[in-house]
């Protein structure tokens, strides 16, 4: 972020020379295993009987899913949840009717307490543009309900702090959602604007099952060339799409600009939660500096940028790598970190926090 960064957190093993499959599943898991296996060994027992309550807290597009979803992969589906609001409130308003008939309706009505009556908060929703927000206590008595509903499993939570003055709230929500035990965690993620810009300029969506690809950071097993008009395309790798054509959605040519007001209060919160005391926190940055990447990272570990040419004649695309550097927020030339390097930051830093 401009004018701050937070601290670089290596994933060097001495020692250990072996390159790992960072895109598949059982890769990753040996990967872990080599670079953080007693920190992974003392969140699984920290898992057994305790839990905790993570506010996953970055810019939009920061990978916040991502990393919910490869600490999931490691500590397994029946500890930990990844909860995002935004989803939380776009199923209920989509299931509606059937919700204000359900025995849960009756339960958020007895547990909601705010400045607008119940109905208004309800109507709010139901009335709901992305732009206009819901009042707080109520996402609080739907988090509360959902949260009621996992039995005790550790959360990530993605989508509250969202605004500066929900910040206080989330010092006091694990005791509102009766997961007073559980250690409360923020996770701060810092990443250059410049990453989500080219994030969002290159992505392709999947038109049948909405996956997200990058043509250029992050592209599929199959990618085909359109004569016509000459553009390379990728094809879905999922097997029940049968070779559909990812296509870019509309707007997204125009990178982070239309989200810089987003950007900038996300800024805000991150920045007002670094200086909170009483809660610890997790950092982590998904850049490094050039000069400084091999003292800290393996190759394999960076982000490459892939580069399409066509061989006409063979009638075949042809797939390069390349080394990806991009600039800061603060003009400093870096590598982008694939999110496995990120996951192993996370980590060691919440073995500490779940030993103290
Ligand atoms: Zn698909």
């Amino acid at each position: 972020m401009k004018g701050f960064e937070f601290p670089i957190i290596g994933t060097k093993v001495s020692g250990l020379n072996k390159k790992f499959d960072l895109n598949s599943p059982s890769g990753r898991k040996q990967y872990f295993k080599a670079k953080a296996g007693d920190e992974i060994k003392h969140i699984r027992q920290f898992l057994e009987k305790g839990s905790f309550v993570a506010y996953l807290l970055g810019k939009k597009n920061s990978g916040k899913g991502t990393y919910a979803k490869l600490f999931t992969e490691i500590f397994g589906e029946e500890k930990v949840v990844h909860l995002s609001v935004g989803d939380l409130v776009r199923e209920v308003h989509g299931n509606w009717a059937r919700f204000s008939k359900s025995s849960a309706f009756d339960e958020l009505k007895r547990i909601y307490r705010g400045y607008l009556s119940f109905d208004d908060a309800a109507g709010a929703l139901l009335g709901r543009r992305t732009e206009k927000l819901l009042p707080t206590e109520f996402i609080l008595a739907l988090l509360k309900l959902k949260i009621k509903e996992l039995g005790g499993k550790s959360v990530f939570l993605d989508g509250l702090p969202r605004e500066s003055d929900q910040v206080s709230y989330s010092l006091y929500f694990r005791d509102l959602a009766g997961y007073t035990d559980s250690q409360d965690i923020f996770v701060l993620i810092d990443i250059p604007e410049s990453v989500i810009d080219e994030r969002i300029k290159y992505r392709v969506v999947c038109p049948l099952c909405n996956t997200s690809r990058n043509k250029k950071l992050l592209i599929t097993s199959k990618i085909e060339y359109d004569l016509e008009s000459n553009e390379f395309y990728l094809v879905c790798d999922n097997p029940t799409c049968r070779g559909a054509r990812m296509q870019p959605k509309e707007g997204d040519n125009l990178g982070i600009s239309p989200i810089m007001g987003r950007l900038l209060k996300d800024e805000e919160i991150i920045k007002t939660v670094f200086s909170l005391h009483g809660i610890p926190k997790i950092l982590l940055r998904n850049h490094v500096p050039v000069p400084e990447a091999k003292k800290y990272f393996d190759d394999y570990e960076l982000t490459p940028e892939y580069v399409l040419e066509v061989d006409k004649k063979a009638k075949k695309v042809i797939v390069k790598e390349k080394p990806w550097t991009i600039k800061d927020d603060n003009g400093v030339e870096c590598f982008s970190l694939l999110a496995p390097p990120v996951m192993v930051a996370m980590v060691k830093q919440m073995a500490e926090i779940v030993a103290s």
